[in-house]
């Protein structure tokens, strides 16, 4: 009798370690849609963070080029080696795919990833620096998450994430998974959505980082006025007031309720008065 040999997405003798965010995908049906999605071109590289037990990297082994996966768990990158080496387009990189330098990675690339969600959002930060080497990027997070990326003025799900998303990047929601598609369940919903880097930014402003300072300030006291939650991130209320009149925002407005492009024309109004 012959033994089977081993399968990318067997179980490996594992306890799931929930402090790194492993929920595994058991549901092939949602790895083929994550893989549809992507649209891989032959020859195409794709960056997987958080491969796991590899149930999509074998998918999108079967339809890139060269598939880099990074994954911090140890006995996990042991299952992976031995279960994936044949695959000769297969690299692994064990280590933290926070401080991973993504140069390494040939570009362009796709990301393509069931993301680790307890560091989903300075993982989407860390990402969107490296932008210009990314055509697309196919991503599972928590639902909370991917209706923040998504979120438009007005709501509380707006603020820094989401204006750094659409900032830099076409973003569309594509459908959701329930936790019944993963073991051991996740508490919350998933979904997956589809970050396309534009090639120049949404609006035009004089000095990015200066932008983002501001976004960040108009939200560290979002139930304040502007006015208010930037006096207390460390600006003068008086050029304050000037910008906010030049730019035409009414001082009584909070940050959740300004557009992109109202964010752009304060801080361009800020950096004209400095
Ligand atoms: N891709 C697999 C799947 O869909 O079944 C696993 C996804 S699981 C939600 C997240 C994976 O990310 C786990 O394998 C976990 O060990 C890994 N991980 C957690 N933190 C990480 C980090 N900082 N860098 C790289 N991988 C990480």
């Amino acid at each position: 009798m012959t033994r089977p040999g081993p399968r990318a997405s067997a179980a490996p003798a594992h306890v799931p370690r929930r402090s790194l965010g492993q929920h595994f995908l058991i549901d092939k049906n949602i790895v083929h849609k994550i893989v549809r999605l992507a649209e891989l071109q032959p020859g195409e590289t794709v960056l997987e963070i958080g491969p796991g037990r590899g149930i999509l990297t074998d998918a999108l082994l079967d339809s890139s080029g060269l598939v880099v996966a990074v994954e911090l768990d140890a006995a996990l990158c042991a299952h992976l080696r031995a279960t994936l080496r044949r695959r000769s387009n297969f690299r692994l990189v064990e280590g933290d795919a926070l401080t991973f330098d993504y140069a390494q990675v040939p570009s362009p690339f796709l990301v393509v990833a069931n993301l680790p969600y307890y560091v989903s959002t300075p993982l989407l930060f860390r990402l969107l620096e490296d932008r210009r080497r990314i055509d697309r990027l196919v991503l599972m997070l928590q639902e909370e998450v991917v209706a923040r990326l998504a979120a438009a003025p007005g709501g509380r799900d707006y603020g820094a994430l989401s204006i750094a998303a659409q900032f830099y990047c076409e973003v569309r929601q594509a459908f959701r998974v329930p936790p019944t598609c993963f073991r051991p369940k996740p508490q919350v919903g998933s979904a997956v959505v589809v970050l396309t880097p534009l090639r120049k930014p949404r609006v035009s402003v004089a000095d990015e980082a200066f932008f983002f300072r501001i976004v960040r300030a108009g939200f560290a006291h979002r139930r304040k006025a502007l006015p208010n939650s930037l006096r207390d991130e460390g600006f003068e209320g008086g050029p304050t007031a000037a910008a906010l009149e030049q730019a035409g925002i009414d001082p009584r407005r909070r940050a959740e309720t300004l557009s992109i492009e109202e964010f752009a024309a304060l801080t361009d109004a800020l950096l004209s008065l400095s």
